[in-house]
């Protein structure tokens, strides 16, 4: 269980930003931030596309309040929320389909099938986690944790009724959006959202800051899909977590993800690898997150980085 205590360590140690209402990113987009505060788990980035039939709401959070704000954000537009698109099965960005369900009964939910390998595997050992830790939970850590295994236990109300088995141009509410699959990147299926019309792209947890989050991730594989999401004419990227970037602070992320890669390949030190990406990062990392960003390197290189054989065979699909 020690990569799920050690997540839990990364909640702990979460940054603070603030809670924000909907910002525009482009013409018709709007951002609903994540949030991450202190010992607290964080909630993905939600994008919402407006299309002449409604809303599309890219990643719906985890924690209510988040999802309420997308709730609001459509009764406030008068515009019914007709499809949501899970950019990957991680509870920050699917853990709020089950309330947007509910109020919009209708709606179409696009995402690859991982979800179905990772309810019998991490999500089956997670829960475990938290079945355990709720035992000995204090009063005011019990609500959290219990918050977190009803969204597991809503099951089937997680899961889409439109699997993203390839990448497609689709038209969805009437809008027409390139939905991209990428598979064993960040989970087995990373589905990133293209808009022609504003050239503007939805990474998802493709690109994470203040480091990529790569619990679940073949590292390597990662590496191809941001060659992917390079080729991509955008505009505008909008990352699962963290502020959007323009093109030349993509590429400073890719280069210091793919500088990541080799040191760790290499025989240098952890410590010169995590300097590294803190410096090849750069501006990309704010001064109040670096240590956050080393203490999640830290784990991240012995974990997934430097894995054990096995592991990392079992991420990459091998
Ligand atoms: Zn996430």
């Amino acid at each position: 269980m020690q990569r799920l205590s050690a997540i839990g360590l990364v909640f702990a140690l979460s940054f603070n930003v603030t809670a924000s209402a909907a910002t525009p990113v482009a013409p018709g987009i709007d951002l609903i931030a994540g949030e991450f505060i202190p010992n607290h788990q964080p909630d993905g980035n939600s994008i919402l596309f407006r299309a002449p039939d409604g809303l599309i709401v890219m990643d719906t959070g985890r924690h209510a309040a988040h999802t309420q704000q997308i709730l609001d954000y459509a009764q406030q537009a008068k515009l019914p929320i007709r499809a949501v698109i899970n950019s990957h099965w991680h509870l920050d960005h699917i853990g709020g389909n089950p309330r947007i369900r509910a109020a919009y009964p209708q709606v179409r939910i696009y995402a690859s099938n991982a979800l179905a390998g990772a309810t019998k595997g991490f999500l089956a050992d997670y829960r475990k986690y938290l079945v355990d830790a709720i035992a000995k939970a204090s009063d005011e850590q019990r609500d959290s944790l219990r918050d977190e295994l009803a969204i597991i236990d809503a099951g089937p109300a997680l899961a889409p009724n439109e699997i993203v088995s390839q990448t497609r141009s689709l038209r969805i509410a009437g809008r027409r959006l390139e939905l991209h699959l990428e598979k064993y990147s960040v989970t087995a299926g990373d589905v990133w959202v293209f808009d022609p019309a504003t050239r503007t792209l939805a990474a998802g947890d493709l690109v994470t800051l203040p480091v990529p989050f790569l619990d679940t991730a073949c590292p390597a594989r990662w590496k191809s899909a941001l060659y992917n999401l390079a080729h991509a004419d955008f505009k505008l990227l909008v990352p699962g977590h963290g502020a959007p970037m323009q093109r030349r602070e993509f590429e400073t992320y890719r280069s210091a993800y793919g500088n990541l890669l080799a040191c760790t390949a290499s025989t240098k030190l952890k410590a010169e690898c995590i300097d590294g990406w803190v410096h090849d990062a750069g501006a990309l990392i704010a001064e109040k997150d670096r240590a956050f960003a080393n203490s999640l390197l830290d784990y991240y290189v012995d974990t997934s980085l430097r894995p054990e054989p096995a592991k990392a065979a079992k991420l990459c699909g091998a």
